[in-house]
């Protein structure tokens, strides 16, 4: 059996799922742009945690692992203390421990992970190392894990040892030592049977702790789920979708009347089923006339840094770069104001400058889940104290759109018992929605925060075509906001 630690843990996860990787390849679905990124972001981190244990030397790259096992036994022949993706081979297992210390009594492990805490998985991904260096005859003094630590907030400089967190796993690691060769024997057990895939059904693990790449091939063509079920609606929480799937019960008509839902949820499959909307417009009225003209409907775009690049910024901060402003006025007319930063520069002071010129300090501002708006402008608000009181103003002033589909004072069947803009939205107005199809490069909010993380590495002809993109992607967002509102008033 030969396996990489990569394998391993998706093993751990799901073994039909390491069965179809090795076997039925054409099945998965290939990686999404934001995993991509992950991706990329996990190989940027991993390389500055090196410095953090200095002038080591780096076991080169190559598919033939072999010769990467070859320059590992060199390095720590000549006596090299740091090594960084040392590569072992144990009985077909093969492992590249991120930072390998070589001291004279035995070896350190260091595992990098590009996230701001420590998941199971991650134990899983060192106890396999610690496993086969053992194995190799290895004094292992001791497993680590090396994640980003997210309170921490960059000044002038990166301070590494700030930055990171080092973590002993070693009393986890050990713990999972003895149940290896059993998980091991399971694998080679499915493995040894190259026709038939795994019977493994689908659930909770096909999502957690990664979306399954083979999620279409389980889900959509085998158990037939269809794009709205059980499990993708009226947030009913995996341990009821669970229930219901065990009883057969997929399709959301199916759900019985009697099953133990909160009263949202039995109103929301109650429309479903009848196809009937339900609109309290006493409550609509009274949450309208909160609202005065002119109205600021205000959408943030945000991306976020695991190596915070400017002072004042902590590793995954929601880091605006966009916004977009649509004022409407009384007699209905609509003016539109949009911010872009610079790429490459801190983009903070600039928007909170213009946003507070666009918007007065004593007007209604109309947000869709305004929690995220009011968290990115509070953390503007302590970073830019001449700044601050109007930013708290705004935020003070601000209303949330989301309000009467979170109430339930309005819902269609076609809301699929949601409040989410992404369901809201088409439920109101189809043609709106199609707009967003027809964009062309930034369609949502993921990509335009990759578009615009990695902007400065575009040559100027493409930044131009992209900044494009994300402007007209984010005045769709806002116009949006105006179109919903503009149904809640004509009812
Ligand atoms: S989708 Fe679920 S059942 Fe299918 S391979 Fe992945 S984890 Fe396993």
């Amino acid at each position: 059996m030969k396996l990489s630690k990569s394998l391993y843990t998706r093993g751990i996860q799901c073994s039909k799922a390491l069965w179809l990787k090795k076997y039925k390849k054409d099945v998965l679905s290939p990686p999404s742009e934001a995993a991509l990124a992950v991706f990329d972001t996990g190989n940027e981190v991993g390389e500055l945690a090196c410095k953090l244990f200095p002038k080591g030397k780096e076991v080169v790259y190559s598919k033939d692992f072999s010769s990467m096992i070859d320059s590992t036994k060199e390095y720590i022949e000549q006596g090299v203390q740091n090594i960084y993706e040392a590569t072992f081979m144990y009985e077909g297992i093969l492992v590249l421990v991120d930072i390998l210390v070589v001291k004279e009594e035995g070896v350190h492990i260091y595992e990098v992970k590009s996230s701001s805490h420590i998941k199971d998985m991650y134990i899983h991904d060192t106890s396999i190392q610690t496993y086969v260096l053992k194995k190799l005859g290895f004094n292992v003094l001791s497993s680590n894990l090396v994640h980003i630590n997210s309170s921490y907030i960059r000044e002038e400089y990166l301070d590494l040892y700030k930055l990171f967190t080092v973590v002993n796993i070693s009393k986890e690691v050990d713990d999972l030592q003895k149940d290896i060769p059993d998980v091991l024997k399971n694998f080679k057990l499915y493995l040894d049977d190259k026709i038939n895939e795994p019977n493994i059904d689908i659930g909770k693990h096909c999502k957690n702790p990664y979306v399954c790449d083979a999620k279409e091939y389980c889900w959509t063509n085998q158990r037939k789920i269809p794009e709205y079920s059980i499990f993708n609606l009226f947030n009913l929480g995996s341990k009821k979708q669970i229930e219901l799937y065990s009883k057969g019960i997929i399709k959301i008509e199916d759900i019985p009347e009697d099953f133990d839902m909160t009263s949202n949820q039995t109103q929301a499959l109650q429309n479903y089923k009848t196809k009937e909307s339900y609109i309290n417009k006493e409550k609509i009225q009274e949450f309208l006339n909160t609202l005065t003209y002119p109205i600021y409907h205000l959408d943030f775009e945000t991306f976020q840094q695991a190596i915070p690049q400017w002072q004042g910024i902590s590793a995954f901060m929601q880091i605006p770069f966009q916004y977009s402003l649509h004022i409407e006025q009384e007699d209905g007319s609509i003016e539109h104001k949009e911010f872009l930063a610079v790429d490459g520069i801190d983009p903070r002071k600039e928007l909170s400058k213009k946003l507070c010129k666009d918007i007065p300090s004593d007007v209604t501002v109309l947000a869709y889940n305004m929690s995220f708006e009011q968290s990115v402008i509070k953390k503007l608000a302590a970073n830019f104290p001449k700044k601050s009181s109007h930013l708290l103003a705004i935020n003070e002033n601000m209303k949330d759109l989301m309000f009467p589909f979170l109430k339930k004072y309005y819902v269609t069947p076609e809301m699929k018992g949601s409040y989410s803009i992404k369901y809201v939205l088409p439920a109101l107005d189809k043609k709106m929605q199609e707009s967003y199809k027809k964009l062309e490069g930034v369609q949502n909010g993921s990509q335009a925060m990759n578009a615009y993380a990695n902007l400065s590495k575009q040559a100027e002809v493409d930044k131009k075509r992209i900044r494009k993109s994300l402007l007209r992607y984010c005045e769709l967002d806002t116009l949006a906001m105006v179109k919903i509102l503009n149904k809640l008033k004509k009812i």
